[in-house]
């Protein structure tokens, strides 16, 4: 197997969190501690490993962590307490509200309580808003990481022709609304698109946030494209366990110019984005806190 096609979201991770460690540390010299509070509702497995990593990649970091751990019957108006005083919290930067939730909470409410500043996954309306008028916001973490491996693997994006495949708001439509910003000309294909595969042949750049295990298989594939897989599916493969995209690796790989694997591709970018955001929210409410003449001189993003 060819290796110099694979894009390595490990790798590019480390390289996104030594960069965060470098600057809480510059931060920290000028009296900065950035600080990130992960609330968590019930007991759902897996949410429980993502949180458990988000809180170690902040300690390695240097980000000082707050875990709330809510019970499933936590009532909607005991989560907007919450949120209620984590916004009021200066000593508080980024607010991160594990999804999902259990059913009897209204999702858009919640995410919508917290206040956009802290808004470190960039789901409030105002950062979504902001995003899509190409203004300077808090930006959903998955996408962010995509971009970040896309202008590795391909360098300018101008002019490129893009297919997202999906449009949820924590993936397919920020991922568009970024490309768009990065000059792309931007397909979006949804379960009701009647031509997706048609329109994906066409595309210089794919990314696949589905959630369909291998659905994109080398004829959906333009020779030469680049392929982001933001999937992650966990299948049955004789009998063992094992994650695998939406797109069909073995079968894209001959064709693509570059590929990320899953897992190792678009997973840690996740996390190392959220960081990121983190430490922007921190130096942005240092900045908002501080007198013009004051100013922190810190030119990290
Ligand atoms: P989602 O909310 O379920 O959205 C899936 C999207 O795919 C929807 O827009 C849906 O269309 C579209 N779709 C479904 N079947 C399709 C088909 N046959 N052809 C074209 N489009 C189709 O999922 P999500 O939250 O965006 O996540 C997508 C995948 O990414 C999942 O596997 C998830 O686990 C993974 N993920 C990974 C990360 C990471 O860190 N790597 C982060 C987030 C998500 P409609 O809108 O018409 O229903």
């Amino acid at each position: 197997m060819s290796t110099t096609k694979l894009i390595d979201g490990k790798a590019a991770a480390a390289r996104v969190l030594t960069q965060v460690k470098e600057d809480v540390a510059t931060l920290k010299r000028d009296g900065i501690e950035p600080a990130l509070a992960v609330i968590l509702l019930g007991e759902d497995p897996a949410s429980q490993v993502y949180v458990r990593n988000k809180i170690l990649r902040a300690e390695e970091a240097g980000i000082r962590s707050l875990e709330y751990r809510l019970g499933t019957d936590t009532s909607q108006a005991q989560l907007l307490n919450v949120i209620a005083e984590l916004n009021a919290d200066p000593g508080v930067n980024g607010i991160l509200l594990q999804l999902p939730l259990p059913a009897h909470i209204e999702e858009a409410r919640a995410l919508q309580a917290i206040d956009p500043r802290k808004d470190v996954d960039g789901f409030h309306s105002e950062n979504v808003g902001g995003l899509s008028q190409g203004r300077d916001v808090l930006t959903p973490c998955t996408p962010s990481g995509c971009m970040y491996l896309l202008r590795e693997a391909c360098g300018d994006l101008s002019g490129k022709h893009a297919v997202v495949i999906g449009r949820s708001n924590i993936v397919g439509k920020p991922m568009a609304a970024l490309l768009l910003q990065a000059h792309c000309s931007v397909t979006v294909v949804h379960s009701r698109s009647t031509d997706a595969k048609s329109l994906c042949q066409l595309a210089d750049i794919v990314i696949a946030a589905v959630g369909k295990p291998r659905l994109i298989d080398a004829s959906w594939l333009k020779p030469g494209a680049v392929v982001i897989d933001v999937g992650i599916n966990r299948i049955d493969d004789q009998g063992r366990s094992r994650l695998v995209g939406d797109v069909d690796f073995d079968s894209a790989l001959p064709q693509v110019s570059a590929i990320t694997p899953v897992p190792g591709g678009v997973g840690p970018m996740t996390i190392a984005f959220l960081m990121k955001n983190t430490v922007t929210a921190a130096l942005q409410q240092a900045q908002a806190q501080r007198s013009q003449s004051e100013a922190v001189c810190l030119s990290i993003y």
